[in-house]
């Protein structure tokens, strides 16, 4: 199966459309397809996140086993950059969370404080955990139940909005900016916008001054819902997602 599912992703690679530019910023896959074969085995054999002789420990946090199970897989990516003296680094990131966590050792983290992020997040997510007891304690249909209902989306939906504004994104041209710069008004941001590997890769060599030559990104585990990502496979960057916000990040690359 490797074949055909591998061959694709090294031609498209990673891509973004720059509004600044008016054109499409790229980054190919073939100087990193390597090292992402690489980490391949390596999941494959160690089975973890974090190989360190087979703790145990280590094995329980960060195992690969559940994303063979219910859970399904993941992407991941590898990133190979330079950094100024022309010294080459391998850096590994995986898409969203693994196993309720933003932040792995050796690998890269997200785009946002993560302690904000949980300042944030935490007491937020047991409001709208509360609200749902609370709806299931309510008769359905009654003006209660309607009200906690929609209580519970509008807390929601504002909960999405404050963490997408702690979202930093930078290019090599030294900008910043946030989500809501990169989406147009009223465009909606996908959920998961600024998870996936790519940008995190990107994020990780703008902050350590590196300079990226190339990213792979496969999926691993058992294959997603709707089968569109199966175990082992190469893809190129995604369209919905990451396609706006990397035509900003990769501005500026020489
Ligand atoms: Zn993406
Ligand atoms: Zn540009």
């Amino acid at each position: 199966m490797a074949g055909s599912c591998i061959d694709n992703a090294m031609k498209r690679g990673c891509s973004g459309y720059c509004r600044s530019c008016g054109r499409d910023h790229f980054l190919p896959a073939e100087p990193a397809r390597k090292a992402g074969l690489a980490l391949m085995d390596e999941l494959a054999a160690g089975k973890c996140l974090v190989s360190t002789e087979q703790d145990s420990c280590q094995l329980s946090r960060y195992g690969t086993a559940s994303l063979f199970g219910d859970a399904r897989g993941k992407m991941f990516g590898v990133m190979v950059a330079q950094d100024r003296s022309g010294g080459e680094h391998i850096i590994r990131a995986f898409s969203g969370q693994f196993r309720g966590r933003w932040i792995v050792p050796g690998w890269a983290g997200p785009l946002f404080d993560r302690a904000a992020y949980r300042a944030l997040h935490d007491p937020q997510e047991t409001r709208i955990k509360l609200l749902g007891t609370k709806i299931l304690d309510a008769v359905p249909g009654s003006a209660e139940y309607q009200a906690l209902v929609k209580k519970r989306k509008a807390l929601s939906q504002q909960l999405m909005q404050q963490l997408h504004a702690l979202y930093r994104l930078n290019n090599f041209k030294g900008e910043e900016a946030g989500l809501a710069d990169i989406f147009l008004p009223g465009q909606g941001i996908p959920t998961g916008t600024g998870d996936c590997c790519a940008p995190k890769l990107i994020h990780h060599a703008i902050r350590h001054d590196l300079k990226p030559l190339g990213i792979v990104e496969f999926f691993w585990g058992r294959e997603n819902a709707s089968g569109t990502r199966q175990h082992g496979c190469l893809y190129s960057s995604c369209r919905a997602k990451c396609y706006p916000l990397l035509g900003f990040m990769l501005c500026g690359l020489g």
